[in-house]
């Protein structure tokens, strides 16, 4: 079972000389496994998150995620693939400054036709997952970095994506904080979710199951770790 497939894909942007951000990517992740994506910067890394997370579409090749080949599908349809399917952690975390830590976790099921008190609930749910249970009324900067990590992985999980893409999702933190959030991926991927993780930091790539190594828009080496076969 397939969670996300590219084949052959170019990402090419046009601005003077065109750029293949991507080029020629062909990379199968099947559901459940945990993967580290690695290069240097502009290697194209934020680019092929950008695409397995529906934000864009690619320039040649496919990109099939859920099932659906991303390229054929309208801006209106890859929108709710990328609400279904999808949960994002930034490094920079995103979050609303004036809203409180429930409403942050609970913004992305207002998309989701889903009632005010059943929204609540569930953002209540994830923050006690994520041990913010009593941080529920407090806005972004009343938190600590680790804290509003925290924030933005339950808001991530709340519409249940089969897949979770995090880009450097540990960069701001310290030791401690960051293994506790690296903790709660593993927490997650236990539970069967997708992980695709960019980060430039080698102990925590090493925790994914999986290295794609990326230099100038191509797949420059796999990675298996040790134990990546064995069952969690
Ligand atoms: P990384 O995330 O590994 O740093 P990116 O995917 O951001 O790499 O970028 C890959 C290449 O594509 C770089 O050369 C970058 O300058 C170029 N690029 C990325 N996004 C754009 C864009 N929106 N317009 C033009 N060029 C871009
Ligand atoms: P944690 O250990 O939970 O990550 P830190 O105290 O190490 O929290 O802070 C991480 C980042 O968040 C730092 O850049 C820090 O300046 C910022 N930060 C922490 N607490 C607050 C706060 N109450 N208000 C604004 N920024 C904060």
């Amino acid at each position: 079972d397939t969670a996300v497939s590219l084949s052959n894909v170019r990402k090419t942007y046009r601005i003077g000389e065109p750029v293949h951000a991507l080029d020629g990517v062909t990379l199968e992740v099947p559901r459940g496994a945990y993967i580290a994506i690695m290069g240097p910067s502009g290697s194209g890394k934020s680019t092929l998150m950008n695409l397995v997370g529906c934000l864009d579409t690619p320039s040649e090749g496919t990109v099939v995620v859920g099932g659906r080949d991303v390229g054929a599908l309208s801006d209106r349809e890859r929108t709710t693939l990328r609400g279904t399917e999808v949960g994002f952690v930034f490094q920079t975390f995103n979050l609303m400054p004036r809203l409180d830590a429930l409403e942050n976790v609970a913004l992305p099921q207002l998309f989701q036709n889903v009632d005010r008190a059943t929204r609540r609930d569930r953002a209540r749910d994830l923050l006690e997952r994520v041990g913010l249970a009593d941080r529920a009324d407090h806005l972004p900067n009343e938190l600590s970095g680790g804290q509003r990590q925290r924030v933005a992985l339950a808001r991530a999980l709340i519409n249940d994506p089969a897949i979770v893409l995090a880009d450097e999702p540990s960069g701001n933190l310290d030791t401690e904080t960051e293994s506790d959030i690296l903790d709660l991926f593993d927490e997650f991927h236990g539970g069967g979710t997708t992980m695709l993780v960019v980060t430039h930091e080698r102990h925590v790539a090493e925790r994914a199951d999986r290295i794609v190594h990326l230099l100038d828009g191509k797949i420059e080496r796999i990675e298996e770790l040790d134990g990546a076969d064995e069952p969690t």
